[in-house]
């Protein structure tokens, strides 16, 4: 089987569990799998958009199975949500992405909600430290020094960090530095 097939195996299964749990999604999913590369992120899907699921194709090639089982079924609780529960926003009009709908979603599925889908994209040989932040959701953000420095300069609470796909999702510092790069 190859990746493709492996990913369209995984949303099947899940699709089943949560049948069993929203008995008013249809018996077929519908979703395709798409790609695309030269990103840090993992997968997203579009707003209002319930057909396409898109994966970072350099770490579904790097990360294989592992990738998958963290990353499908991630994207698959957004679109489910949006069929379910609607879109949900914040009193300041922003996207509640990985809210309290979203992992339930996951946990029907038998997913942990806070198990992240980022991977390090490490090509360059230079060594740098980069700064690990995370969402609410469990999605981890490794942010340059430069970044780092700006996210704390945020009050509180307001830390957000723009990012395609991920609008206005609030993040806060693990305190972890990881190092990447080098021969
Ligand atoms: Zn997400």
């Amino acid at each position: 089987m190859n990746q493709t097939q492996q990913c369209y195996q995984m949303l099947d299964a899940k699709w089943r569990l949560l049948r069993l749990k929203y008995p008013e999604l249809p018996e077929q999913h519908g979703i395709r799998i798409e790609y695309f590369a030269n990103s840090r992120k993992g997968g997203y899907v579009k707003q209002g958009n319930f057909e396409t699921i898109w994966l970072n194709s350099d770490f579904l090639n790097h990360h294989g199975q592992d990738f998958i089982d963290r990353t499908v079924p991630h994207e698959l609780a957004h679109i489910v949500d949006q069929i379910v529960n609607g879109m949900a926003y914040t009193r300041t009009m922003r996207r509640v992405l990985h809210g309290p709908s979203w992992r339930a979603i996951m946990r029907d599925m038998g997913c942990d909600p806070k198990r992240c889908h980022s991977y390090d994209q490490s090509a360059s040989g230079r060594i740098k430290q980069l700064f690990v932040w995370e969402n609410e959701g469990g999605e981890l953000m490794p942010l340059t020094p430069i970044r780092h420095k700006r996210m704390l300069k945020c009050k509180p609470g307001r830390g957000y960090y723009r990012r395609e796909h991920q609008h206005g999702t609030v993040y806060h510092f693990t305190g972890r530095v990881q190092t990447v790069g080098g021969a």
